[in-house]
Order: structure tokens, then C-alpha cells, then sequence
């Protein structure tokens, strides 16, 4: 049995798996800004942050889902779910950017699909990641890797909450448009650890704070 207290949100997962560091700022340090893509993400999920449902030829559209999974102590909230002809869920979340592959995009749509598959006792077999930018879905098997890479982010997320060090950063394209930057300081932090190491090669650096 998980505690309460003990949950992760399922979004974490998702900048874990982008970014160690990332998520640690946000939900350890609690640091939040804004740029052009947060912005953008913002807008697209307007469209679905209200709780509400509705029939679409045939098929029934949940907006806004709650979702959790006791087993695994996952919370979240689910943008779309349709429910298929079978009654069968079929999550669908919302990114902003065009279509491109993304294992941290897959890792938290997959942790919906086991959330919905124990609430409701079915099983998902897969889902879409719609990119709002080229108005496209690209669907997701949720396959034993996926899968397996759900329950081991997981466990690494909680090792990451319960730490008191920020991981190093990463320093490398996904820097590039991280709302985050400038509170991180990825390229800094890095020239001042080739400096250290320069001046003393001996010198061990545990933490990139
Ligand atoms: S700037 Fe780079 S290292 Fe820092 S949080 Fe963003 S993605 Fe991670």
C-alpha cells in the first residue's frame, strides 16, 4: 500500500523522463517560467482542461479525466479519453509542438493507460499523442518496453523527490527551448566544472547546484 503522501503526479513523470533536472526544478525547487512553447502548451490545453463529455459519432469523449492508480500511487488528469465502439478507453493527450517521437510523451501516456486500465478493469492497448501544430495524432502501442519504462521511471522519480541535490544538467539540444534555462544554467554550470577539473583534476563534484 502507498501512502498518500507517497503519490506522483503523472506529468512528473513526463519531465522526468525528458529531464532529471527539469523536473526536479519544477517539483522539488517549485521554479516555474514561462517562454514562447510553455505559452503555446498553455493555449492548446485550454481546449481540454474542463471536465465535460460528449458523444462524437458513436463514441464518447471525456475531457479532463482524473486518473490514478493505487497500485502504482500515480494521480494525474487524462486530457482526452475516448471510449471506443467495446467500450474500450483510448487516452489521447495534447502537445503543441508538430509530430515527432518523444519517449517521455510515450512514458506519460502510457502511465494513463495503466491508471484507466485499473480503474476500470480492461485493458489499454494503446493511444494517440495529438500534436496541435501539424493537427495530427500519432498513435502509441503500449508494448512490455513502454510499459517497462513506466514502472522504472517511476521508481527513479521517487528516488529524484526524495533527494536534496539537483541531478546535473543535461546540456544538449533539449536546452535549447527548456522554459528553465536560465534558472538552470546548464552551459555554466558545465564551463565551471571544466574549470574546477582543470585546476584540480583530483576535485569530485556531487552535486551541480
Ligand atoms: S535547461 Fe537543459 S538541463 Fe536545464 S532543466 Fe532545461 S533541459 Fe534540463
Amino acid at each position: 500500500m502507498i501512502e498518500s503522501q507517497d503519490y506522483v503526479l503523472i506529468s512528473a513523470l513526463q519531465h522526468y523522463a525528458f529531464c532529471p533536472r527539469q523536473c526536479a526544478l519544477i517539483h522539488i525547487e517549485q521554479v516555474w517560467e514561462e517562454n514562447l512553447y510553455t505559452l503555446r502548451g498553455q493555449r492548446v490545453h485550454e481546449k481540454v482542461n474542463v471536465p465535460e463529455h460528449e458523444l462524437i459519432q458513436g463514441i464518447r469523449v471525456e475531457r479532463a479525466m482524473p486518473l490514478w492508480s493505487h497500485k502504482l500511487g500515480l494521480t494525474g488528469i487524462a486530457d482526452v479519453v475516448e471510449f471506443l465502439a467495446n467500450d474500450t478507453p483510448y487516452p489521447v493527450e495534447y502537445k503543441a509542438g508538430s509530430k515527432k517521437a518523444r519517449e517521455a510523451d510515450d512514458i506519460q501516456l502510457c502511465a494513463q493507460a495503466l491508471c484507466l486500465e485499473e480503474m476500470l478493469d480492461r485493458p489499454v492497448s494503446r493511444g494517440a499523442i495529438f500534436h496541435y501544430a501539424s493537427r495530427r495524432r500519432r498513435e502509441v502501442v503500449f508494448d512490455e518496453a513502454v510499459r517497462s519504462r513506466v514502472l522504472e521511471t517511476i521508481d527513479d522519480l521517487r528516488g529524484l523527490l526524495a533527494q536534496t541535490t539537483l541531478p546535473p544538467p543535461v546540456t544538449d539540444n533539449r536546452c535549447r527551448n527548456c522554459s528553465l534555462v536560465e534558472a538552470c544554467m546548464p552551459h555554466t554550470l558545465n564551463d565551471f566544472h571544466k574549470i574546477v577539473r582543470r585546476n584540480n583534476p583530483f576535485t569530485v563534484l556531487n552535486s551541480f547546484e
